[in-house]
């Protein structure tokens, strides 16, 4: 059984839905500059989190949106001095770049603000028909006081939302009012019913989910700084336009990852971009540092700590790499050992229990931890049967494949044979003269930093 903490009850319940089927929704990145390691934090929970519910034998949708249309795109672009709609491509296809490289693989679409124009307009629509919503010569915006459960995920009240990124606007009936549509002349615009204009930023989470999904599914996600007012917004959004609830069954939020207290942020300037960390770490140590501690905990970050995310991976890899090693020696014992299984079976028990309870990872990993000493142990005593190792590598490797992240090394030896028959093909053009493939050849690998000098 999992169970999963739901922000809405401000409790653990046990994961129920119908036929194993999820569909998960998390908020994607506004993309108008390169992504962050605090992003990479939330991502990669999520990524962690799916992987685990496939591997327990739900199927699962996940839908994530990309803000490629906002203000803060629209000012960058404007400092740039280049097309908005270009600038957000542009950053789109990095944070594509950086989730792959980070082994975040498990979003199965990436729906465009932009691209969902239509459906963003018809709930808006059905807004204004039902009530909810009114035009005015800026735009169109959500009557909050009409919505009576306002701030039910947050428990915050509706003189919050003063506080808030809410557009300051005279032509609004309360400033607590925030917009769905707004207008403007100048390009990028859309035209609508209202006239010429682009959504605003909560809409678009709304418009999306509802047309994959419906206007109810099971999970949704994102940072603890999105409960408020966005997550609010949406279900005040999705149930007025639906007259149905709950919008979604689990609200699901990850914890900042912080520099010296405070949440890493493009606006405060205290960030690390993924391309800055990924120049000095492998992928998998930041993996490995984010998996250290629970989702929902903050994380603060420092140097130290990633250093030591980096040797405790590598202690672990040091084991596996022994076990392979050993796997291919002549002197196996022939019996199993009833210790080992005993030890893996306890292992294994700890890691399901920890990441049934709400994704557990440190403790899963602590628990890996504890078992990698014991294999040491039995590993230097010559303790151990082809049939043990068999098992212990397999268990290994399924975890390996629930955390996303290489708990053996990663062998290069098939990649340097790749490497020596390219290498003896381009002897051979060379010697036919065909200098024009053989110099490219030589130029597509120096683009991979693999340089060939002719003697
Ligand atoms: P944004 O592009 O700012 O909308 O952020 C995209 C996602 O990253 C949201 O789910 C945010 O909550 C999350 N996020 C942003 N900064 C951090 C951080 N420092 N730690 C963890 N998650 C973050």
């Amino acid at each position: 059984m999992i169970t999963v903490y739901n922000t809405m009850t401000r409790q653990k319940e046990e994961l129920k839905v119908k036929n194993n089927k999820i569909k998960l929704f998390v908020c994607g990145p506004t993309v108008y500059d390169y992504s962050h390691i605090g992003h990479a934090r939330t991502y990669i929970s999520f990524d962690v989190i799916v992987r685990y519910l496939k591997h327990e034998g739900y199927s699962v949708f996940y839908l994530q949106n990309i803000t490629d249309i906002d203000d803060k795109i629209i000012n960058r672009a404007k400092e740039n001095g280049e097309d908005p709609l270009e600038l957000s491509h542009r950053f789109e296809k990095e944070y594509m770049d950086d989730m792959e490289k980070l082994n975040v693989t498990n979003v199965n679409f990436y729906a465009r603000a932009t691209e969902h124009m239509d459906e963003i307009i018809s709930q808006i629509k059905k807004l204004v028909n039902k009530g909810y919503a009114y035009d005015t010569p800026t735009g169109v915006y959500f009557d909050v006081s009409k919505f009576e459960d306002f701030g039910k995920l947050s428990n915050r009240n509706l003189d919050d939302l003063q506080n808030t990124r809410i557009e300051v606007d005279t032509t609004k009936d309360d400033p607590k009012d925030f917009a769905l549509w707004k207008k403007q002349d100048s390009q990028p615009y859309w035209d609508s019913p209202w006239g010429k204009g682009r959504p605003g930023w909560h809409i678009e989470d709304t418009a999306i989910t509802e047309s994959y999904f419906g206007p109810q599914y099971n999970i949704h996600g994102g940072g603890l700084d999105l409960i408020f007012p966005h997550h609010d917004a949406e279900i005040a959004q999705m149930e007025a336009a639906s007259s149905k609830e709950p919008l979604v069954e689990y609200w699901m939020h990850t914890g900042f990852l912080n520099v010296k207290g405070e949440k890493m942020s493009k606006s405060l300037g205290n960030f690390i971009t993924i391309k800055q960390l990924l120049e000095n770490y492998e992928p998998d140590v930041y993996r490995f540092f984010v998996l250290s501690t629970h989702y929902r905990s903050p994380i603060d970050f420092s140097d130290d700590i990633l250093k030591q995310a980096e040797n405790s991976l590598e202690r672990i890899q040091n084991t596996t790499g022994k076990l392979i090693e050993k796997l291919s020696s002549d002197n196996l014992v022939q019996e199993s050992n009833d210790e080992i299984t005993n030890q893996l079976e306890v292992f294994r028990n700890e890691f399901f229990d920890a990441m049934d309870n709400d994704f557990n990872t440190p403790i899963a990993l602590s628990s890996l931890f504890n078992f990698t000493h014991t294999l040491n142990k039995e590993l230097s005593e010559d303790n151990l049967s082809k049939d043990d190792l068999e098992n212990i590598i397999d268990t290994l490797r399924e975890v390996e494949s629930i955390l996303g992240l290489s708990l053996f090394k990663q062998d290069d030896t098939s990649s340097d044979e790749v490497l020596d028959i390219i290498i003896d093909v381009r002897s051979q053009l060379r010697s036919n003269k065909q200098w024009d493939l053989a110099d490219k050849i030589r130029d597509d690998l120096s683009a991979l930093d693999i340089n060939i000098e002719d003697k």
